[in-house]
């Protein structure tokens, strides 16, 4: 018993895995049992664990500048580094880089930033920020709120009404589609609702669309072909911004630099966390285009400072491993890696849609997701979301991480430098999990 309040966790459950070190793809618990770390942690440790060369990094930057901030005219060379390493790398015009500690402040940043602007230009009243049911943005109160999961909202009173989130479908053509529809009707369908949404609000009232290129936690949604074709059409049509939350997809996850590349998104704001540090250190950025920054500039004036950032923003440490991580990315030619990896993870795991659970087997480069269903045929799902907890539970006990989400999908989102034997692990530990949660649902 200690006396942690612990996160996104059933506050009733007594059991818990104590985790002691990790190397490689491997973590570890404190009776020294092996776990292929088949999430990468929390969808973040791409490089996997213990990796020496950031280690020796982290130790540097602490030696030589343990902290400094970025308020008020001051800087420090590996925030400047990083920031421009970032502008050069994103598929964004001169983009401006905010830094900030989570995925959830860099999404609230987002919320501030897009205010700031639309305010700058004499546009207060488009403020609102169209969401997609399912997505997960983070749980700070505005990133909850822009958040479309249930759990994240109940007892908290949230999605907090001021900001002005609109929810619109999510592109799960598995779930949602309709008897008879094909994949680009549905695809249709959603533009449609998007485009009805946008009318009866307003498009003069809306800032936003936030969009995970593919949605992690919701279940690891990929959307159908064309669908972000139609939907930046109508958000260039009604002048509408698009925001691309990269904070999983980003670095080499869907097998390219950035989702946006993989699904043809065409960003003015982008944010970023998790794979940017390897999760070696907690960092995380906002990024503008350069036409949006430059509008911002002249109020900030007016006021004496931009009155927004954070005391571990830009931290030196975070900064610096972020920048060599980013560098070893390069240097291991690891989105290509994630590709070619990517496709065998992908063909491997469909050997599992002729199983009886399976009722979709879905992904891009290095994530994926089993989806568990009652009925094969029917697609009926199973009440509640406790069949995907065995399955989750039995992987565990194979020694092999896994996460079930979404209902009753369970998600594998692997560090980016696994072998193909270590897939081939994978794959053989999530099959007799497969069939053993299958001997007890029957
Ligand atoms: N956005 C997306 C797409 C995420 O998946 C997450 C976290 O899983 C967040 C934002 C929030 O990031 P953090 O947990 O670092 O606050």
């Amino acid at each position: 018993m200690t006396h942690m309040l612990y996160p996104t966790t059933n506050l009733t459950a007594t059991e818990q895995l104590v985790i002691t070190h990790g190397e490689g793809v491997y973590v570890y618990d404190n009776q020294g049992r092996q776990y292929l770390e088949g999430m990468s942690g929390l969808w973040c440790t791409a490089l996997g664990y213990g990796n020496e060369e950031v280690v020796e990094t982290a130790a540097r930057q602490m030696r030589t500048l343990s902290y400094s901030h970025l308020f008020g005219g001051k800087t420090h060379p590996a925030a400047m580094e990083l920031a421009d390493k970032l502008s050069a790398m994103v598929p964004m015009a001169d983009a401006r880089v905010f830094l900030g500690n989570s995925g959830s402040d860099a999404n609230d940043t987002q919320v501030k930033l897009l205010r700031y602007y639309f305010n700058a230009i004499g546009k207060p009243e488009k403020y609102k920020i169209i969401s997609r049911e399912r997505a997960y943005h983070g749980v700070t109160v505005a990133a909850a709120s822009l958040t479309g999961l249930a759990p994240n909202h109940t007892h908290f009173s949230l999605p907090f009404d001021a900001l002005g989130v609109l929810r619109t479908g999510a592109p799960h053509f598995y779930r949602d589609g309709l008897p008879g529809e094909t994949e680009e009707q549905f695809a249709n369908r959603r533009a449609d609702e998007l485009e009805a949404l946008i009318l009866a609000e307003g498009p003069e009232t809306i800032a936003a669309f936030i969009a995970e290129p593919i949605s992690g936690a919701g279940g690891v949604i990929v959307p159908p072909a064309g669908y972000f074709e139609k939907v930046q059409a109508l958000l260039r049509k009604y002048d509408i911004l698009m925001w691309d939350d990269e904070v999983i997809c980003g670095f080499g996850r869907t097998g390219a630099d950035f989702g946006a590349t993989s699904l043809g998104i065409q960003p003015q704001l982008m944010s970023l966390a998790k794979a940017l540090s390897s999760a070696y250190m907690p960092v995380s950025a906002a990024l503008i285009t350069g036409d949006m920054y430059d509008v911002m500039v002249e109020p900030s004036a007016q006021v004496g400072i931009f009155g927004h950032g954070y005391t571990y923003g830009g931290h030196p440490v975070a900064c610096a491993v972020a920048s060599k991580v980013l560098e070893i990315y390069q240097r291991e030619q690891l989105f290509e890696r994630a590709r070619v990896m990517g496709l065998y993870m992908q063909q491997k795991l469909q050997a599992f849609a002729d199983h009886p659970l399976v009722g979709e087997v879905r992904g891009m480069g290095m994530i994926a997701a089993l989806e568990l269903v009652a009925n094969k045929q029917t697609r009926q799902a199973f009440n509640g979301n406790a069949v995907g907890a065995y399955c989750q539970l039995r992987c565990q006990e194979h020694g092999l991480i896994v996460r079930a989400m979404g209902g009753n999908s369970v998600a594998l989102c692997p560090p980016l430098v696994i072998s193909e034997a270590q897939v081939d692990e994978l794959v053989e530990k999530l099959g007799r999990a497969l069939d053993e949660t299958l001997a007890h649902v029957i």
